[in-house]
């Protein structure tokens, strides 16, 4: 009996190693492991049966029950079915009197495993000791008495008894050592994935509680230099920069212990000496007492990723031609001196400098010259500065120099960034050498001083650009300071503003017509010259409010309602005789110009009024086309292909060259009313306008003198070759109504009948 349950548990433990192989082998692969698992538990039955003692009943007692019932526990549906099929299938073959009974412990088996696997999943049953050898005893008893119902006669409480005692504690045994098996390949697998996982791309560093090392991953080696076997045992301090002090790894610890984690951003060294910022992050693990058994580490290299965060910051802040800190980043600095200014009652300044006549320099040498000069500049400032000082690029020709910590008294303040303008001055007023040219430029100075913050940084810049704009206007060599008065001027600007915005959305804003006549002394036609019918000021000239909506961007608006006003009255002229071949000249902003739906906006109009186009020109100023040309002629040429007319206003007073002037698509030259002015004694004028028809002469444009205000000045004009002409001489602006009955007047009597339907359908429009 001994040596038969010896021979058995040798059979049972050889099942389990051989099962551990076999998982092992096949890994994931979870049909085939379950297929051979299938044959294992089979073929051990079929053993199990082969060296069973049979008595002479025919029964055959032996641990299937035990190795097919714990099969369907940790095996499942197939794994028991393949193992009962082939111990049932042998048992089968065997034949004698225990046949069937053997078969039915066979199937009852694999039955009662599957079951037990069933509510274990459920969570009902474990599978430690005690809950095996429950089933076991319940499996054995429920076998022991299925036997009964076979008439066997040897069947007995003799065979039972011994069976009811070895069989539960056998399965105890198996279930045991199967269930051992399953976590040890599950605690590999697992194993094998942690080690898999921590060759991440992050390098990784594992150590004792007391900072020594333990482990380090292949990332950790690349991103510092240092081979496992050169850092292992030694401890973690050794990759430190020197860069964070003891308050900063106090912090850390104080954290980590606290919470058990800490991340952030640290500089380390590499093996070669190196710096680097990584972001790190640490997690202590804690043995099951709570106490910290080891520290993992998480280290990303941020090199590159800082290097870019510099590099977009730098954009961000600092503007590209020349370095210096862009508007943005001054803003920061304004605002910053504002707050430090108010706590130490020292006085600031902002110093707007604007390089005098840029734009011509641009013009004449080209933009490259313009860029170099504009870096020559900005270096010439950086030199001439203090180091507390900041220098900004604000936009094109724009620089600002801000200079911290004047005196606290106004006026030793002020003289001092007086004295220190004038340094800066003579710093810039040198001649620039670039390329093989000498470029001789100088700048216009506005300066603001405070103390505190009682107006914004922005505001702080715009009151300094106001003073500059003043020194630019009072002549060179002179520099402004904001003052009381300029701060009026500001409201009365913003006020203005908002009236013209009001003005604009009541359509206050109307035509005048100033006739232009031929060499005949026949009106041909009027340039279109807005006035605001105002309803407290009265009718205001364009010199109120046309720059002011240039600068806050309505003048567009305007524009298009001149533009709309004169394009319905062309179209209504179109039935009168005296009217039907006028033309009208309306002024254009370059803003209008350059918005991107102008062409479309205006042939729209065009179609909807029914005025053609050829009876519309439009007036743009050189200096306006000089700021994008390739788009100015594009949109010219457009406009051009439909019939609309060009006209360049106030010609002689900006930078034309031949050459752009033979790209643009123009059909008449306004000669500027400052020359016509000084005739007839003035010889300059009188060259510049005997030029300017010669020019126009070569180039088949026409020529209009503007701001004719005398006979003789007509006469000249006339001799020089000039065939157009506007001014007071010929009428001022007048209301359209106005116009129209002049116009009519000088035409024959039975025009009078036309006369009165003019005036009467005047307003309509
Ligand atoms: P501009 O286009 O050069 O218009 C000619 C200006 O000279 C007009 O001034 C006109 O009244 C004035 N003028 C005409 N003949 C004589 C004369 O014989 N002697 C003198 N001393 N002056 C004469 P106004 O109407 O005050 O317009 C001033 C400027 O306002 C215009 O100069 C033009 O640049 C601008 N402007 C007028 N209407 C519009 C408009 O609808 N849109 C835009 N963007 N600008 C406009
Ligand atoms: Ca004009
Ligand atoms: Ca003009």
């Amino acid at each position: 009996m001994i040596f038969h349950l010896v021979e058995n548990a040798t059979l049972l433990l050889s099942l389990c190693w051989l099962q551990l192989l076999n998982t092992r082998f096949w890994g994931n692969n979870d049909s085939a492991a379950k297929l051979t698992s299938g044959l294992l538990f089979g073929f051990t039955c079929v053993i199990g049966i082969m060296m069973a003692r049979e008595p002479e009943s025919g029964l055959i007692f032996d641990a299937r029950s035990v190795v097919l019932s714990m099969a369907a526990l940790f095996g499942g549906p197939l794994v028991a079915g393949v193992a009962g099929l082939l111990a049932g299938g042998y048992r089968l073959w065997l034949g004698g009197a225990g046949m069937w009974p053997g078969v039915a412990e066979i199937v009852l088996s694999v039955l009662l495993g599957l079951a037990y696997r069933y509510v274990h999943r459920g969570g009902k049953v474990g599978t430690g000791p005690w809950s095996l050898l429950i089933f076991g005893l319940l499996t054995r008893t429920l076998l022991e008495g299925t036997f009964f119902l076979f008439p066997l006669a040897s069947v007995d409480f003799k065979t039972s008894v011994p069976m009811l005692l070895v069989m539960p504690l056998a399965t105890v045994g198996l279930g045991w050592m199967l269930g051992d098996i399953i976590r040890r390949v599950r605690d590999e697998r697992d194993l094998n994935i942690a080690a898999t996982a921590f060759e991440t791309r992050q390098g990784l560093l594992v150590t004792d509680p007391n900072s020594r090392i333990l482990r380090v991953n292949q990332a950790f080696s690349a991103i510092t230099g240092y081979s496992p076997d050169e850092v292992i045992g030694k401890q973690a301090s050794l990759l430190s920069s020197g860069r964070h002090n003891a308050v900063f790894y106090q912090a850390m610890w104080r954290q980590l212990s606290a919470t058990g984690r800490w991340q952030g951003e640290v500089w380390n060294r590499r093996k070669s000496g190196e710096l680097y910022p990584e972001w790190l992050s640490i997690s202590a693990v804690h043995d099951p007492r709570g106490q910290v058994s080891h520290y993992v580490a998480a280290m990303d290299d941020i090199t590159e990723r800082k290097a870019a965060e510099a590099r977009i910051q730098h954009l961000a802040f600092f503007d590209a031609l020349t370095g210096l800190p862009n508007r943005s980043l001054l803003l920061d600095r304004v605002q910053h001196a504002m707050n430090t200014g108010t706590r130490s009652n020292t006085y600031t300044a902002l110093l707007f400098l604007d390089v005098d006549g840029f734009k011509s320099i641009n013009d004449l040498h080209g933009h490259h010259i313009g860029d170099q000069l504009l870096r020559l500049v900005a270096e010439r400032l950086g030199d001439a500065v203090r180091s507390s000082d900041t220098v900004a690029r604000l936009g094109a020709d724009a620089f600002v120099v801000m200079i911290e910590d004047l005196d606290r008294e106004h006026q030793h303040a002020a003289t001092q960034a007086e004295l220190r303008a004038k340094e800066l001055w003579s710093a810039l007023g040198k001649p620039y050498r670039i390329d093989e040219l000498t470029v001789h430029s100088s700048v216009s100075m506005g300066v603001t001083l405070f103390s505190d913050d009682a107006s914004t940084a922005g505001e702080r810049i715009q009151q300094a650009e106001m003073a500059m704009y003043q020194a630019k206007a009072a002549g060179r060599r002179v520099i402004r300071f904001f003052d009381s008065a300029m701060q009026e001027a500001v409201s009365t600007r913003l006020l203005l503003e908002e009236d013209i915005r009001r003005g604009l959305q009541a359509e206050e804003f109307i035509p005048y017509l100033q006739p232009q006549l031929n060499e005949a002394g026949r009106v041909i036609g009027a340039e279109v010259l807005a006035r605001w019918q105002h309803p407290q000021r009265g009718l205001l000239a364009p010199g109120v409010f046309i720059e002011v909506a240039e600068q806050a961007g309505l003048v567009e608006q305007i524009d298009l309602q001149m533009l709309r006003r004169a394009c319905y009255r062309l179209s209504w002229w179109r039935q009168w005789p005296a009217t039907a071949s006028l033309g009208l000249a309306v002024n254009l902003s370059a803003r209008l110009l350059y918005q991107a739906d102008f062409v479309d906006t205006l042939l729209r109009l065009l179609a909807r009024s029914g005025a053609d186009p050829h009876q519309l020109k439009l007036e743009l100023t050189e200096t306006m086309l000089l700021d994008d040309m390739p788009a100015a002629i594009a949109r010219m040429r457009e406009l051009k292909g439909h019939g609309i007319r060009f006209s360049i206003d106030d010609f002689g007073t900006g930078y034309s060259s031949l050459a752009y002037l033979q790209k643009l698509p123009l059909d008449q030259l306004k000669i500027d009313q400052s020359f016509v002015r000084e005739l007839p004694e003035d010889g300059n004028s009188l060259a510049i306008i005997n030029a300017i028809c010669a020019l126009a002469g070569s180039l088949q444009l026409e020529v209009i003198a503007e701001g004719v205000e005398t006979e003789a000045q007509h006469r000249q004009l006339r001799d020089m070759g000039c065939r157009y002409f506007q001014g007071y001489l010929f009428g001022r602006p007048m209301p359209v109504g106005e116009f129209e009955r002049l116009l009519v007047a000088t035409e024959s009597d039975n025009a009078v009948v036309e006369t009165i339907s003019l005036e009467r359908d005047a307003e309509a429009c």
